[in-house]
């Protein structure tokens, strides 16, 4: 028996995978990655594949950082755990907050510490909440989503995000999130400019406020552009107007950049890119560039002030927040982004490059629309380009492509029909032309 054969075996007797279909993995078994390096990952039968996706929107400085092993290594040997719980922290955790509260944006100087994405937008819930209740405005609880976002997978997260599947499963939301439109302008735009679609995507925000009363709204919930749902990148006429309306009714915002934040947009956080000021942003993912586990918040002064100053003990943390090692990797990883000048090198040379060699791609008879920012993009397959219109979902095209891109050696995900990329931000030119050789080799198999 080779070693995959006994990997696969133990794996379907032993191992219920996130978001897959454990039958689906019946006949062709699991795919078994062993080991990376820079951009690559190998499987176990040494294929050598492209990440076009960083591991899961994640590893933005690359695979194999020795420097990141010896600092984790290095704090392992110090002081592998202690908490920040009880009027007590360790030096890891403080360096960390203060590092992330310079590169965040000028108005927010304090961070919560999660161990995920998802416990980050718990948090939100919860201190958003709380923030209300504080300033003597305890009705003010709902929050505004949107429809197909994604917030996580806890309860809170899950119900924050807009997944009709992940609802159906858990019998969610809970009460006080309700769901917007997206502003998904090739879906759902029908005849309208991309401009005056992203209008009207943003004034349902307006509508759902008066509906129910400003007096009991807390906050808005948004990514800056949907990652998960399939790298939705609103209209431009879309965030000034949330902006206008969040302003006018006191709203909060939280802007959940756990797959934008440290350098995907060519800044640190998408919040410049978009001219935003959040009073919370969600972190996670490129904060270890996923080398350790670890979220966070970064909190607006106008909420840190009144948490810290009247909220007495605020009851929520986890075991894990602020965890030394996870704060070590962190560190290190920030500093590897500034040292080589990620963040300005993304902006400035490999955005750029990596958007128009994108555009290759437009004018494959499969393709309907070619979009993206920073270092993600977006492919929607399509049957008819003309009319927007998709191939019948029980085809599958995305799926098939996705394979195809793997039988070629590289990773793109699907999201239905719409194929989405995030490679790490190491990546180099002459790698992103790799990329869409194989991606257009893909598409023609899947064609
Ligand atoms: N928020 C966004 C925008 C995400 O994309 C994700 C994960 O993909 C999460 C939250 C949840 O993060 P985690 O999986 O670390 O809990």
């Amino acid at each position: 028996m080779t070693d995959l054969t006994r990997l696969q075996q133990a794996d379907k007797a032993h191992f219920i995978h996130p978001f897959t279909d454990s039958k689906s993995l019946g006949e062709k078994g699991t795919r078994v990655i062993e080991r990376a390096e820079g951009v690559y990952i190998w499987d176990v039968q040494g294929k050598k594949l492209l990440d076009g996706m960083a591991g899961l929107w994640c590893v933005n400085v690359g695979y194999g950082r020795q420097s990141i092993v010896d600092a984790v290594s290095k704090q392992m040997q110090q002081l592998p755990y202690y908490n920040s719980f009880f009027q007590c922290t360790h030096p890891p955790a403080i360096e960390l907050a203060k590092t992330i509260a310079e590169l965040a944006p000028k108005h927010m100087n304090t961070v919560f510490f999660t161990g995920s994405g998802s416990e980050s937008n718990d948090t939100n819930l919860r201190m958003v909440r709380r923030y209300w209740d504080l300033k003597g405005q305890p009705n003010k609880k709902t929050i505004i989503s949107r429809h197909n976002a994604y917030h996580g997978s806890t309860v809170a997260g899950a119900s924050l995000g807009g997944m009709s599947g992940m609802h159906e499963q858990g019998d969610l939301p809970i009460p006080k999130i309700v769901h917007i439109a997206q502003p998904y302008w090739y879906q759902e735009g029908g005849d309208l400019t991309p401009e005056a679609f992203g209008l009207q995507a943003a004034q349902a925000l307006e509508t759902e406020i008066l509906a129910l009363g400003e007096d009991n709204v807390a906050a808005f919930i948004a990514e800056p552009f949907q990652g998960a749902g399939g790298v939705i990148i609103p209209p431009s006429t879309y965030w000034p107007e949330i902006k206008r309306i969040l302003a006018k009714y006191d709203i909060l915002l939280i802007l959940d950049e756990v797959i934008s934040g440290f350098g995907r947009t060519g800044h640190w956080f998408a919040a410049e890119y978009f001219d935003l000021q959040p009073d919370l942003i969600s972190i996670a993912k490129g904060m270890t560039s996923g080398y350790v586990p670890m979220g966070g918040v970064i909190i607006a002064d106008r909420v840190a002030d009144v948490i810290k100053q009247q909220c007495g003990e605020f009851t929520h943390g986890y075991t894990y927040s602020g965890h030394p090692v996870a704060a070590a990797a962190a560190l290190e990883n920030i500093n590897i982004i500034k040292q080589e000048k990620l963040v300005e090198k993304v902006g400035a040379e490999i955005a750029p490059y990596f958007q128009q060699a994108l555009q290759q791609l437009a004018e494959h008879p499969l393709v309907g629309e070619v979009r993206g920012l920073g270092l993600v993009g977006a492919i929607e397959l399509v049957q008819n380009k003309a009319k927007r219109q998709r191939y019948p979902s029980n085809i599958g095209v995305g799926t098939w492509c996705r394979d195809a891109c793997i039988a070629h050696g590289l990773v793109m995900r699907s999201v239905g029909d719409t194929m989405i990329i995030s490679p790490p931000l190491v990546i180099t030119k002459a790698q992103i032309d790799e990329l869409i050789e194989k991606a257009l080799l893909a598409l023609n198999d899947t064609y």
